[in-house]
């Protein structure tokens, strides 16, 4: 769009310029020009692109699109040696991306999930990638010599950077949770690990100051300096990020007064206002265009396949009752200005979550 635009303005300017001058001195200026396509040409082939890739053939009954479905949001903690509760294996971390990979499952960022910017190519599903509690294992630096770092290969970012690199359309979007202290432990390299995160594109969240039950908590005090320490001091390392996402330590939530979570003193230097609160486990949850969707109260999937823990609700159970249909699945129109459903759908979906977004339904045909 601003190259067209730049082109149109480039376009009047030597029109004008040819009129006021009368052409005598204007041979160098339009060289430039005449040395690629003629402008007339290379406006009408960009408009061509444009509308290709804003307006899409899709093949409904083959792609079957179904933007009202659900997505995981899976739950990391620590990667490390020995598979655990609470402990994926660096090579159980890369299956599990080359799994997702595979069955057609792309990252996208935790503030796109909530506010439904959804692009991705059509037939493709979302997943939300998130750690909790900041460990060393999530982010190691090995080494560090005249200003360049060596990320240790099998840590979290380390596998998802590799990871993209090998397969660069698989964005490298993730939300690491992190609590007050160090966090990735290692202090001399904070402000280059919080800063190199969002550099890559990646997010930061809060886990609160120091991992905060809020189950029996009716202070609100309390509240707010659990969650405000955690993102007034990010945010004084990266300077012009917001930590506006909340993941619950043990999921809980206080039993009164659960819009503490979103505004507390707005207008005075403690307020803050949290886009997404993430829960701990079960399932994957619901469209981001979803009447009923709750962005404070958002379900992850345990990205784990200990059964002893997650009793056939870990990341490959998902995948498998996704894919059975036993929970519709968020599949993706390639259009992120629609929203394409299948007809029956069409209650299902929040006209106001949508935004300026076109709802586009079809009538999905048995397929056998
Ligand atoms: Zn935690």
């Amino acid at each position: 769009m601003i190259s067209k635009k730049l082109l149109i303005n480039i376009l009047i300017f030597l029109v004008l310029f040819l009129v006021l001058t009368g052409c005598s001195k204007s041979k160098e200026t339009i060289s430039i020009i005449d040395s690629e396509e003629t402008p007339a040409e290379s406006i009408s082939q960009k408009e061509k692109t444009e509308e290709e890739t804003v307006k899409p053939d899709i093949d409904y009954q083959k792609i079957k699109p179904n933007e009202a479905g659900q997505v995981m949001i899976l739950m990391y903690h620590s990667i490390g040696n020995e598979e655990k509760e609470f402990t994926r294996t660096p090579d159980n971390f890369r299956m599990d991306l080359e799994k997702l990979y595979k069955m057609g499952y792309r990252p996208i960022s935790l503030k796109d999930y909530v506010e439904g910017n959804i692009n991705l190519e059509a037939g493709l599903s979302p997943v939300v990638i998130t750690f909790d509690d900041g460990n060393k294992n999530q982010f190691n630096i090995i080494s560090e010599e005249g200003g360049t770092y060596t990320i240790d290969p099998e840590c979290a970012v380390g596998i998802l950077m590799d990871f993209h690199n090998q397969h660069p359309d698989f964005p490298l979007e993730a939300t690491f949770f992190v609590n007050g202290g160090v966090p990735f432990g290692q202090k001399e390299y904070l402000d280059y690990k919080l800063n190199f995160l969002i550099e890559q594109g990646m997010d930061i969240g809060n886990h609160t100051a120091t991992h905060f039950d809020f189950t029996n908590c009716t202070d609100s005090k309390s509240i707010e300096n659990e969650i405000w320490t955690v993102k007034e001091k990010v945010e004084d390392i990266v300077r012009g990020y917001k930590v506006e996402m909340l993941s619950l330590p043990y999921g809980s939530k206080p039993k009164k007064d659960e819009s503490l979570f979103q505004y507390i003193v707005e207008g005075k230097d403690h307020s803050y206002h949290n886009i997404a609160i993430v829960e701990v486990g079960w399932d994957p949850y619901k469209s981001p265009y979803s009447v009923d969707f709750d962005p404070t109260g958002i379900h992850r999937v345990r990205a784990s396949d200990l059964q002893e823990y997650v009793k056939g609700t870990g990341i490959y159970d998902w995948i498998d009752r996704l894919e059975n249909g036993e929970r519709s699945k968020f599949i993706s129109d390639g259009d992120p200005d629609k929203v394409t459903i299948p007809e029956e759908y069409k209650e299902q979906i929040d006209l106001e979550k949508i935004g300026d977004r076109e709802v586009v339904t079809y009538i999905l045909e048995d397929s056998e």
